[in-house]
Parts: C-alpha cells; sequence; structure tokens
C-alpha cells in the first residue's frame, strides 16, 4: 500500500495565452503539504500569471490545476477558501485603519464575536504590527503595508500560501521579519509558493525552487541539488602576457573548458573537469606551453548557476581581489 500522501497542489501542462504570447508554456509540477517553494524568473517569465491561475483568479487556455484534491479550474468555489493570496500590489481601503481592514476580512470569512476579534489580535500579533492597530492604513510606510497584506492573507487560515513578490522593496529589516514570518508558517505546516527575481532572498526561505522563463520551467529541485550543479563547474579567469589568442585556441582545442570568452589580459573559461587533480594537471599543461601569469578559479553559486541556465554566453566573471 502507498502511504504517500496526495500532492497539495498538482499542475499539469498548464498553459496561458495571451494573444499568441505563451506566458506559460506547459508547465507541470506538484507541491507536497508543508513544502516552502520558491518560483524564481526574470521579469516577464511568466511567475504572476501562473500564481494568478493557482489562486483561482485567471483561467488557462490548456491544462489542468489540482488544489487539495479539487479540480481548481472546474470548481474553484470547492477551494479558494483555503488559499491565501498575496499579490505584489495589493489595494488598500485609505480610510480604514489597520484594525477595521482586518476585521473586515474576518467578517467576509464568516467570523463572529470573539472569534473574530481574537482573529484579528493574533494576526497583528503575528506580523508584528499590534501597535499600528488604530493608524490609517494610507500612512502605513511599504514594509507595515505588506505586513498588513501577510495578515490579510492569513484571515482564513489557509493551508496553501501564494506570495507574488512580497519582499520586493523592503528594506534589510523588514526582510528579515518577513523571512521569520514564513518559517513560522512552515512551522505550521502550511504549503507556501514565494515568487521573486532575486535568488538570494528565495534561497534562504524555500526548500525547493522552480526556474521560469519565457512561461516554461528551464530547471527545478531542491537547493542541494541545483548547488550541486552549480559547483560542477569553475569559472578560471586566466592571465597571460601578451595577445590572448593563443590562449583562446589553446583552451577551444582541449576537452573540458567551455564558454571560452576572451579579455583583454587573457581569458575566461569555465573548466568542466570532474576532479581537482584532473583541473592541476591541465592547468599545468597549459603553463608548460605558454607565458601564463595568474589563474583565479572561482566556484559558481546558486545565482550564477541559474543566470549561466539562462544565458549559454556568459559574460565574464572578473577575477577576485
Ligand atoms: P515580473 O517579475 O515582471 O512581475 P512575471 O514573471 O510575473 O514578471 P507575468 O506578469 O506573468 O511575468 O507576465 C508574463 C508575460 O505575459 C509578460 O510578457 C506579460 O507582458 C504578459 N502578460 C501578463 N498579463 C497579461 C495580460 N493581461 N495581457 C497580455 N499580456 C499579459
Amino acid at each position: 500500500m502507498n502511504n504517500t500522501p496526495p500532492p497539495i497542489v498538482e499542475i499539469h501542462d498548464l498553459s496561458r495565452l495571451f494573444g499568441t504570447l505563451h506566458a506559460v508554456d506547459t508547465i507541470s509540477f506538484t507541491m507536497q503539504t508543508g513544502q516552502v517553494v520558491g518560483l524564481i524568473g526574470a521579469n516577464g517569465a511568466g511567475k504572476t500569471t501562473l500564481m494568478r491561475m493557482l489562486a483561482t483568479l485567471d483561467q488557462p487556455t490548456s491544462g489542468s490545476i489540482s488544489i487539495l484534491g479539487a479540480d481548481a479550474i472546474m470548481h474553484p468555489e470547492l477551494i479558494r477558501h483555503r488559499i491565501g493570496w498575496m499579490p505584489d500590489d495589493f489595494n488598500v481601503y485609505n480610510n480604514t485603519t489597520v484594525r477595521d481592514y482586518l476585521d473586515f476580512f474576518a467578517r467576509a470569512y464568516g467570523l463572529k464575536g470573539n472569534t473574530r476579534r481574537d482573529t484579528v489580535n493574533r494576526l497583528l500579533e503575528f506580523t508584528g504590527i499590534p501597535d499600528l492597530a488604530d493608524r490609517f492604513i494610507d500612512k502605513l510606510s511599504k514594509g507595515q503595508k505588506q505586513k498588513l497584506g501577510l495578515a490579510r492573507m492569513l484571515v482564513g487560515d489557509p493551508e496553501l500560501l501564494i506570495l507574488d513578490e512580497p519582499a520586493a522593496g523592503l528594506d534589510p529589516k523588514a526582510r528579515l521579519d518577513f523571512k521569520q514570518h514564513i518559517h513560522d508558517l512552515a512551522k505550521q505546516g502550511k504549503t507556501i509558493l514565494i515568487s521573486s527575481h532575486i535568488l538570494s532572498e528565495l534561497s534562504e526561505m524555500c526548500s525547493d525552487l522552480i526556474f521560469m522563463d519565457n512561461g516554461k520551467i528551464i530547471k527545478s529541485g531542491t537547493q542541494d541539488e541545483l548547488l550541486q550543479m552549480a559547483s560542477a563547474e569553475t569559472d578560471i579567469f586566466i592571465r597571460c602576457i601578451g595577445d590572448p589568442a593563443p590562449l583562446v585556441r589553446w583552451l577551444e582545442n582541449r576537452d573540458g573548458w567551455q564558454r571560452i570568452v576572451p579579455l583583454p589580459q587573457g581569458a575566461s573559461a569555465v573548466c568542466t573537469l570532474d576532479s581537482d587533480e584532473a583541473l592541476s594537471a591541465e592547468l599545468k599543461a597549459l603553463c608548460l606551453e605558454l607565458p601564463i601569469l595568474e589563474f583565479t578559479p572561482r566556484r559558481r553559486n546558486l545565482e550564477e548557476a541559474f543566470v549561466s541556465i539562462l544565458s549559454e554566453h556568459l559574460p565574464p566573471i572578473p577575477p577576485q581581489a
């Protein structure tokens, strides 16, 4: 008997066309209960379009979405109240205090009396804004509004949270607070999908990452899997005396070098040899043939690995000081 619980989110071959533009292009993935997944991609990659469909706010052109066992396309009403959606830019009602705003949403969820009051107080505490309860919303800073948006999303105690660029525009302290909120919510067992175009921001919050470009998933996996992939490649800056052309030709004629970029004082290249010993032998051979002054090896980090996936023509990485 298979005891694996069914995924909380199951997307299959999902596409969304705007005219002829494939904003989301045959995407499939699943999310398990309690997973915190980061959706990373450049501007226009399709993150918001994908998230809006998951939040049942937009209909796909084709494909299927199952959320909490329900067909989210045919029967969005069955699961909408179990999904929390935090858009990147949400409208607030300006002539309203923070407490009244949350109270309004708690009413919309059918909460009554003490339960409603306790819920609002708990969310004010959780998001760290109890002191702002009587402040008018239009007097809040960007970070304070984000906290209020988070509190609003949690009013109905949803199981699946979808946050579109929640940390954009926040200062470092507000970002730290936000990260802590995500950790706390994950501990409570929420399943969370967060988008950003800043990988470092997501990498500290998410167990898994999905990398999108042009409406498609380019790569996905756990942080460890992606880091392994990143560290499999070493970028090396090689400085030589005089004209770098012979150096570039030498690298091009060998196995184990890719993305060779000529530079004024040498070249930069990615070494794909799989051991330090092999790399050492290769560099020794190079020094025997050409007037080499300096090597500066550098492991790729996760951000650079993603850039390299995105573009086969990497700009050279400058040598470290
Ligand atoms: P960003 O990081 O800039 O928010 P994104 O990854 O969220 O970008 P989307 O907003 O999903 O990207 O947009 C994906 C593509 O679909 C873009 O080319 C965008 O111009 C286009 N698009 C989005 N919404 C619409 C719409 N309503 N009508 C036409 N095109 C749209």
